[in-house]
C-alpha cells in the first residue's frame, strides 16, 4: 500500500510514501517570499504543479506584491495546464475572485485546509480540491466529498502513514480504503505521471 502524501517540503520518509514535495515536484511563488522573487525565472520542466502560491493576510509582503506573484503563478498554472497548490490565509475572497475573472481551467488545490464545513462546501463548488493536514476542523473533514480530498503533512516531520490511520478512522473507513481513495485522486489530478 502506497500513502500518498499531496503537500510535504520534506521528501519521503519511508518506501511506502509517495510526495509530492514542495519545491521539487512544483514551482511556485509563495506570498511570503514574493518580494524578493524573480519573475524571469521559469519553472523547471518535470514539475507537476504550481505552488504553493497564494495570498496571505498575515505577513509582510505588501498585497499588491503578493497579487502580481499570485497572477503569475495562476498563468503558468493555465499555460502549462498544472493543478495549483493554494496558500491562503484570510484572503478567500479575492482567491476566488482571481479565479473566477482569469477563467481558471485548472484544479486548485487548498493546502492545508483549516476552516469550517460551510466554507469547504463553497469551495468544493468551485472546483477546488481540498488538502488535510494535521490539524483540521473534524466537521469539515466529514463533510468533504472523497474525490475531492486529499492528505498532506506540509513541514510536519511525522509520517503520513500516521495521519491515514487518524483520518481513516475519523472517516469509519479502513486505512487501505483511504489509501486508495488517495490514489484514485492522485490519479485524477496528475494522470501523466501515474
Ligand atoms: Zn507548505
Amino acid at each position: 500500500m502506497t500513502f500518498i502524501n499531496f503537500h510535504t517540503h520534506r521528501p519521503a520518509s519511508s518506501s511506502d510514501e509517495r510526495v509530492v514535495q514542495d519545491g521539487i515536484d512544483t514551482w511556485g511563488i509563495h506570498p511570503w517570499y514574493a518580494a524578493d522573487a524573480d519573475f524571469t525565472v521559469s519553472p523547471p520542466s518535470g514539475i507537476i504543479a504550481i505552488g504553493e502560491c497564494g495570498l496571505d493576510s498575515l505577513c509582510p509582503t505588501p498585497m499588491d506584491v503578493q497579487l502580481r506573484a499570485f497572477r503569475h503563478c495562476i498563468v503558468l498554472s493555465e499555460q502549462r495546464e498544472l493543478p495549483l497548490f493554494l496558500h491562503c490565509v484570510r484572503r478567500l475572497d479575492p482567491c476566488l475572485m482571481l479565479r473566477r475573472q482569469m477563467h481558471c481551467r485548472q484544479p486548485w488545490i487548498w493546502h492545508g485546509y483549516r476552516g469550517n464545513a460551510r466554507r469547504l462546501r463553497l469551495l468544493v463548488d468551485e472546483g477546488f480540491y481540498i488538502s488535510f493536514g494535521l490539524h483540521y476542523v473534524p466537521q469539515a473533514l466529514l463533510e468533504c466529498p472523497p474525490d475531492r480530498l486529499l492528505l498532506e503533512t506540509d513541514d510536519d516531520p511525522r509520517p503520513i502513514r500516521e495521519h491515514y490511520a487518524r483520518v481513516a478512522s475519523r472517516l469509519g473507513i479502513e486505512t487501505n480504503e483511504l489509501a486508495r481513495r488517495m490514489q484514485a485522486n492522485f490519479q485524477v489530478l496528475f494522470p501523466e505521471i501515474f
